[in-house]
């Protein structure tokens, strides 16, 4: 019989109107693989209909009947950053924390050292920034996140706001729900994307899913990443590859972000690279807050460098309520939600609860998940991270009120 461990599951919080009792659709397509080739998340069942409300704290991530049928225990919260958060609470006994990009469970170095029995923090997503991986590192605990199971529905949210910034969507959008019908307001702001250079920093899953997304606007494909995509697939989108990501500012009209938070990262995007970008330029970031500076996106937005900032990606997160990119002009961001979609639930929750399920047998995770692991980055956090903290300034995420 394996021993009763505790499983910490912080989510965000339910709907205003309470957790859904019906849906805006019947089903979500069955998607059968990734684009690469990669199966998609296999547990050997699941507890919830695709489609539902998974990742608020009803939703439990579907996992609370597997959990306590396997002898274990679940705690489900959403108050992460309080002082003695029901998070901070039950951490000191916890084995496995699972948590969320959007509503980030910070597993600081402080945290991970309060943490005796913890040996496991799952990513129900993509991106464990939110987990301090040296310490991770030195602590020998695993970090695993669900690779693939977003990525699309990330370059599909880029996408759409690389237009609706170009376009100047959202305040056409205003002017009618505030019952105008202000033409001039609305365009002299508004272009066409049809010719201009558009770029991506980091070339992976998500990087290269926008290249493709956007080849049909016959516009000049840009990218840099730390290494060079086949030579096929940079013929096929005709892409511009640039060894580093001041030459990739300086030939681009539009920049996408979707290269991991890590210590290469932090920051990348400040003022001395902005200034180096054509006046007037475009940034939408659904990667990680923190790649860009605060203060320097403020201020870019405010002089006019910057014609436009988008993106769903904020440090800490939730966002403090005097956040400056809240009320910075010619903004289009969302609070974080390009990685959970509904559809996107369905994969991330199937995917955590494979990675129980072999957890609890002893059975290895697959390698592509694996982001940490026996003291060393491992899997695709091999690959795609470097060893470090990110996590520094998270306590300010308490800062928020609702
Ligand atoms: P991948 O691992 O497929 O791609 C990451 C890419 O970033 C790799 O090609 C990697 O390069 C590249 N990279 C790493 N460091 C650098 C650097 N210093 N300069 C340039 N390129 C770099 O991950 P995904 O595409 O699936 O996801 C990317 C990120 O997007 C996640 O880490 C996460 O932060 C964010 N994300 C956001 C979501 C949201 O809801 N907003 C949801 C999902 C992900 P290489 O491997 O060649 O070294």
């Amino acid at each position: 019989m394996t021993q009763k461990q505790k499983i910490i599951c912080v989510l965000y919080d339910d709907p205003i109107d309470g957790y859904p009792t019906s849906y805006a659709r019947n089903t979500i397509p069955k998607l059968q693989q990734y684009p690469d080739g990669q199966s998609m998340p296999s547990p050997k069942s699941i507890d919830f209909n695709p489609g539902e409300l998974l990742g608020s704290i009803s939703g439990e991530l579907g996992l609370r009947k597997f959990i306590e049928n396997s002898g274990h225990e679940l705690i489900v919260t959403s108050d992460k950053d309080s002082e003695d958060s029901v998070f901070d609470q039950h951490l000191e006994d916890a084995s496995i924390v699972i948590s969320q990009p959007f509503w980030p469970a910070y597993l600081t170095a402080d945290r991970i050292n309060k943490a005796p029995n913890l040996k496991l923090a799952i990513t129900a997503g993509i991106g464990s920034d939110h987990v301090d991986l040296q310490s991770a590192i030195d602590n020998n605990l695993t970090v695993c996140e669900v690779t693939y199971c977003n990525s699309i529905s990330v370059a599909e949210h880029a996408v759409m706001q690389i237009l609706a910034l170009v376009r100047n969507y959202i305040p056409q959008y205003k002017w009618v729900v505030s019952g105008g019908w202000n033409i001039s307001d609305s365009v002299s702001r508004s272009y066409d994307i049809e010719g201009m250079d558009v770029g991506v920093v980091a070339a992976g899953r998500i990087g290269v899913a926008v290249l493709k997304r956007m080849k049909p606007f016959d516009v000049n494909l840009h990218y840099t990443d730390r290494h060079r995509l086949p030579e096929e697939i940079e013929n096929q989108l005709n892409l511009t590859y640039h060894k580093d990501v001041n030459s990739l500012a300086e030939n681009c009209d539009v920049i996408s972000i979707h290269c991991p938070l890590h210590p290469e990262t932090e920051h990348l995007f400040n003022d001395a690279l902005i200034s180096k970008m054509r006046r007037g330029s475009y940034i939408v970031n659904t990667a990680r807050g923190k790649i860009c500076d605060k203060d320097s996106i403020t201020r870019a937005l405010e002089s006019g460098q910057l014609a436009g900032y988008a993106g769903d990606v904020w440090f800490p997160q939730p966002a403090p309520n005097d956040h400056t990119w809240r009320t910075a002009p010619n903004h289009a961001l969302t609070p974080h939600t390009s990685g959970t979609s509904l559809s996107a639930q369905a994969r991330y929750a199937a995917g955590v609860r494979e990675i129980l399920e072999c957890w609890f047998e002893g059975r290895p995770i697959r390698d592509e998940y694996l982001i940490v692991q026996n003291g060393a980055l491992a899997g695709t956090g091999a690959h795609s991270y470097s060893a470090g903290n990110t996590t520094d300034g998270s306590d300010q995420a308490s800062k928020f009120k609702s």
